[in-house]
């Protein structure tokens, strides 16, 4: 038999049912990577993620060729191309990982139905996206998905993700199917300067490494925004070039219990899957709490401008802003503090904040993206929804000697320790040296704009 393996966001060989399952299934196998132009076309694709994709493909490419295979790579509507070639390659089932999106969902049902049409069978994975997959555990009374985290939690981690599947040794492909061309990862415009590799390679020498040497000071030091103790494994799980199975079936078999807060920052990620699996609409729609009172207008078209550029005069605010626009990443606890200056402090609408992270973040995604912005803004599944972050406590508590403020802003390399986390407190001749703008609103006004807002509902 012919099989089809339709790559989406799973760009890996091992652990990977459904090339492992076509392997299995017959004499050939084409791996098919579909550049999707209704995805180019969305809006989604950004510079970061587009140079990141490129490596990624290459290097299935390779990992493939060295099992006697290649990627075949094609662009334009993903259903019409996964039917023609199956055809051409007179191919009795395509294999797919089942999506999570409103998108991939019905891209799905698009495929089943076009398949039938032609006699042909699309088999779906589950949990090859994420290490659970969406819908496997749900809350006792009926609901078809979990809106709190912790129970989900328990569930989770009552489940045991299957043993990880090897690389398969060989993969047949036939002839008659071009190749097509994988673009260079150079060409791609407006990359960020400080961007990580891409790539299934990239990813294990990254987990590797950070297993060595990061892991072990996970759990105490992951919310320190200079140590920086965190694994990056981020874009890798986006574009699929580790699987988030193997790495909960790795931290719990043989990194042993020091690597609880690592799965469960894992099982977070689970968690916003299958919620927007379960409610896809809630990439766009506020989740559980309606909001309409957001900021608008010049003003705050202006704090928009300034928390984008990182110039809204709060150091550690700007630090993770211009991390972002730098390395195409930012660390969790940044992600957290911005956000909430952007919507509790600021007012702005999150899906604003979460447009202007999509443009730049190389693990982009709309599970982990959408949904972290609607728990930030309240609108989302955090059960208390009208925390604000104060940004100077924030920096305090995990920049405490200032060193990220003053990695990512050189404007205040001169200012020693905490005192760089409030600049406006110098006396006016030394403020005058430093070239940097006074906040933009008071933390008090925006504390009273907020609570005026959602007391209006
Ligand atoms: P680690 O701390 O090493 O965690 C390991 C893995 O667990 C991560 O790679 C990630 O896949 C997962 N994870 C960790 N924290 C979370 C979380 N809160 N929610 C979901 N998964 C998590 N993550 C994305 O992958 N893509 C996004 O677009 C994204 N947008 C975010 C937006 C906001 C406003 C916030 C608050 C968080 C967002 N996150 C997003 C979650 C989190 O910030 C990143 O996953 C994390 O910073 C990635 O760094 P790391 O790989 O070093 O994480």
């Amino acid at each position: 038999t012919v099989s089809v393996v339709l790559f989406t966001s799973d760009l890996r060989l091992r652990d990977h049912p459904p090339l492992s399952a076509a392997v299995a299934a017959g004499d050939y196998v084409v791996p098919l990577f579909v550049r999707d132009a209704a995805i180019a076309a969305s809006g989604f694709a950004a510079p970061n993620r587009e140079a990141f994709l490129r490596d990624c493909l290459a290097d299935l490419d390779a990992g493939l060729r060295e099992r006697g295979g290649r990627l075949v790579v094609r662009s334009g509507d993903v259903v019409d191309v996964v039917r023609g070639i199956a055809a051409r390659a007179r191919a009795e089932e395509v294999h797919v990982a089942a999506g999570v999106s409103g998108y991939a969902q019905a891209r799905e049902r698009r495929l089943v139905r076009a398949l039938e049409a032609d006699g042909r069978r699309l088999r779906v994975h589950d949990a090859v996206i994420t290490a659970v997959a969406p819908g496997a555990v749900t809350p006792s009374g009926g609901s078809d998905h979990f809106a709190v985290f912790t129970p989900y939690f328990t569930r989770w981690s009552a489940e045991r993700p299957r043993r990880p599947l090897r690389a398969p040794r060989a993969v047949r492909v036939p002839e008659g199917v071009p190749s097509g061309r994988i673009p260079r990862r150079e060409a791609v415009r407006g990359v960020a300067e400080g961007l990580a590799g891409g790539g299934e390679k990239a990813g294990r020498a990254l987990l590797l490494s950070w297993r060595r040497s990061g892991l072990a000071d996970y759990a105490a030091h992951h919310d320190d925004l200079p140590g920086d103790a965190t694994s990056r494994l981020s874009p890798h799980l986006h574009f699929g070039t580790l699987s988030p199975a193997e790495l909960v079936h790795l931290a719990r078999e043989k990194y042993g219990p020091g690597s609880d807060a690592f799965v469960r920052q894992l099982c977070w990620r689970d968690f916003h899957h299958q919620v927007l699996a379960a409610r896809p609409e809630a990439s766009a729609a506020d989740y559980r709490e309606r909001h309409d009172h957001w900021r608008e207008g010049t003003s705050a078209a202006r704090d928009i401008q300034a928390w984008k550029e990182g110039r809204t005069g709060y150091p550690v605010v700007d630090a993770a802003m211009r991390q972002l626009l730098h390395e195409g990443w930012m660390h969790n606890r940044g992600r957290l503090l911005v956000a909430s200056f952007l919507t509790k402090t600021l007012y702005v609408d999150w899906r604003v904040g979460a447009q202007h992270f999509l443009e730049h973040l190389v693990d982009g995604d709309i599970a982990n993206n959408q949904l972290n912005w609607q728990w930030v803004a309240g609108t989302g599944t955090d059960t208390r929804p009208n925390r604000v972050l104060n940004p100077v406590l924030q920096g305090r508590r995990y920049d405490p000697d200032g060193v990220y403020v003053r990695r990512w802003l050189p404007e205040l390399a001169g200012l020693a320790g905490r005192r760089v986390h409030e600049p406006w407190k110098l006396g006016a001749a030394e403020r005058a040296g430093y070239d940097y703008p006074e906040p933009i609103v008071g933390l008090g006004e925006g504390l009273a704009r907020f609570k005026g807002a959602r007391e209006r509902g």
